[in-house]
């Protein structure tokens, strides 16, 4: 059956945009393009299923919660199934996880969210005028703050231990998504998707072959296995690094096809992490203080090209014996960047599905000698801050994660200045030779990494908004003309 047989069977939901999946680069869209316009119809349709009162709402923000600050709310499926025969284990991202909820991972993460180092880290597909007036953006959609912990007296004393002991370089407060809550000085309200709609999932998108237009995407009510055709003027696939590359793979946007970048150039952070037992006698002084969270991060240079956060946080990198005051314990985490390669990447398979009736992704993925040299010399350097601030917990002792634990997947459907089979999708974030589907998420990102990918996805996202908005506006005027 082709797509316009598919579309003809059913009656289709309408919308002017569809939206796959309500992560926060999905829920960025979103917003951007009803502020833009109101007048356009935005439909969203996610796969998993809702968890909080509120909408994607961030599991650190229920009561519970924000009373107690160390209930772990990690509950992460791997993104690749390890048991599956085409899985080499030694070539995945054993530790990369995925959240199949309303709202994704961004009801599960850290939102720090620093811009990445204008040489280091930033692409250029975009000029720096540019960065400036998206970044002010994105940073008004995530309520970035990094004052949020300025009378946190532990934040103080790391930052002056900090300052004192490096002049060059020193830390600084960590820009977090966030919003301090007035209920008590440790309440936060963490930013998270908020606007989500719907529990239907599964999109195949149908392509018309000679218009070179996407006509309808096949969706399945989960609950009662019904597929509907919802029908749009723009599709915007924002389900994750790995699933968005999947269902352009099920929809045959492929390397077959004439898309050979399509889940090449992945790239994932080297990430070290310890933990540090603060002085007993530094300790006393603020037993009994409540403000006690620090977010300080030592900011990436051209000498030490990694990103470092000092953050107490709810997940799962390191966790505490329940013997040690939590108080005690500041988390260190280094993240460096691996250099994109093509032969990174992630395909999928035509034998196996996931539970979703998805294709299963294999991930082959493997670090050079100058990523791993990097990441030795990141691991001295968090040796060296470790000692200024404390002596390690047993079993807190310096590390590496496994692959996959940063959480921060990149490349995918990675962002390009022309078709030249290294790229996915234009600055616009459209894929090349569709005229009406746009990618969003960290996947565009193009550029070696060392800091979180979130913000910069949400960047790239909202100059995708602009050029969806400018097209819907011209076929509207396109149709009254008609009229
Ligand atoms: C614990 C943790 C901490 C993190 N901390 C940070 C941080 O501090 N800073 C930072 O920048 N980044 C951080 N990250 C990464 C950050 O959360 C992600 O980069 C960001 O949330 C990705 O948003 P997204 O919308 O692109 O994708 P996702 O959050 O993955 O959302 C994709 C959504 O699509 C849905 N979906 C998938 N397939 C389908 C389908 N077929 N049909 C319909 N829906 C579908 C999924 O269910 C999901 O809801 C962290 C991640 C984790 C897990």
């Amino acid at each position: 059956m082709n797509a316009h047989d598919k579309i003809n069977k059913a009656a289709p939901l309408q919308a002017d945009v569809l939206i796959v999946g309500s992560g926060l680069i999905g829920a960025v869209y979103a917003r951007t393009i009803i502020d833009d316009d109101p007048n356009i119809n935005v439909l969203m349709v996610e796969l998993g299923k809702q968890e909080t009162r509120l909408i994607g709402d961030h599991k650190k923000n229920s009561n519970a919660v924000q009373g107690c600050g160390d209930i772990n709310t990690s509950v992460h499926e791997s993104v690749i199934d390890h048991g599956s025969a085409e899985q080499q284990s030694c070539h995945g991202l054993p530790a990369a996880p995925i959240v199949r909820e309303v709202g994704g991972m961004g009801s599960y993460w850290s939102c720090a969210i620093p811009e990445q180092h204008p040489t280091i880290e930033r692409s250029d597909i975009l000029t720096n005028d540019e960065w400036i007036i998206l970044h002010d953006h994105a940073k008004t959609l995530f309520d970035s703050t990094d004052t949020a912990f300025n009378h946190s007296i532990r934040h103080r004393w790391v930052k002056d231990t900090l300052v004192r002991a490096h002049q060059d370089r020193t830390g600084v407060n960590l820009p977090l998504a966030c919003k301090r809550n007035i209920r008590g000085p440790e309440c936060v309200r963490w930013t998270s998707p908020a606007t989500v709609l719907g529990g239907l999932a599964d999109p195949e998108l149908l392509i018309d072959e000679s218009s070179r237009r996407v006509v309808g995407a096949e969706i399945t009510d989960l609950q009662t296995n019904k597929v509907f055709i919802a029908k749009a003027r723009k599709y915007i696939i924002c389900a994750g690094v790995v699933l968005t590359a999947g269902i352009l793979f099920n929809s045959d946007i492929r390397a077959e096809t004439g898309y050979a970048a399509l889940g090449r150039y992945l790239t994932e952070q080297t990430m070290a992490v310890c933990q540090v037992v603060m002085s007993h006698s530094l300790m006393q002084s603020m037993w009994n203080d409540p403000r006690c969270h620090e977010h300080i991060t030592i900011p990436i240079s051209i000498e030490h090209p990694w990103h470092t956060q000092i953050q107490r946080d709810l997940y799962y990198y390191n966790t505490i014996p329940t013997s040690v005051d939590p108080r005690l314990i500041l988390d260190l985490r280094f993240f460096g960047y691996v250099k994109p390669v093509y032969h990174n990447y992630v395909e999928f398979s035509s034998q196996l599905k996931d539970q979703f009736g998805m294709p299963q992704p294999i991930v082959h993925y493997r670090v050079t000698k100058a990523d791993t040299d990097r990441a030795q010399a990141m691991m001295r350097n968090m040796k060296t801050t470790a000692a200024i601030l404390g002596d390690y917990l047993p079993g807190g002792e310096p590390r590496f994660l496994a692959a996959g634990a940063a959480t921060h997947i990149c490349g995918t459907t990675r962002v390009g200045k022309e078709d030249d089979g290294h790229s996915v999708v234009d600055r616009h974030s459209k894929v090349w030779r569709l005229s009406n589907l746009c990618i969003g998420g960290c996947g565009v990102i193009e550029t070696q990494n060392a800091c979180n990918p979130t913000l910069t996805a949400a960047c790239f996202a909202i100059v995708g908004v602009r050029k969806v908005v400018e097209e819907i506006h011209a076929l509207n005027h396109q149709t009254k003309s008609l009229e």
